[in-house]
């Protein structure tokens, strides 16, 4: 499952456009950055 981009990361625009490869790559196409998204785990509560 693809994660849902809203923002570009660098330049904050929001029209962004998936790309097949590599999976899960949006391209920004204000400023041509292509990114991955990838989903870290939250951390646990009050395990340190
Ligand atoms: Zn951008």
């Amino acid at each position: 499952m693809r994660l849902a981009l809203q923002y570009c990361p660098y330049c904050g625009e929001q029209d962004l456009h998936p790309r097949e490869d590599p999976e899960g790559a949006w391209e920004c196409a204000d400023c041509r950055s292509t990114f991955v998204v990838t989903a870290v785990p939250a951390p646990a509560r009050g395990s340190a």
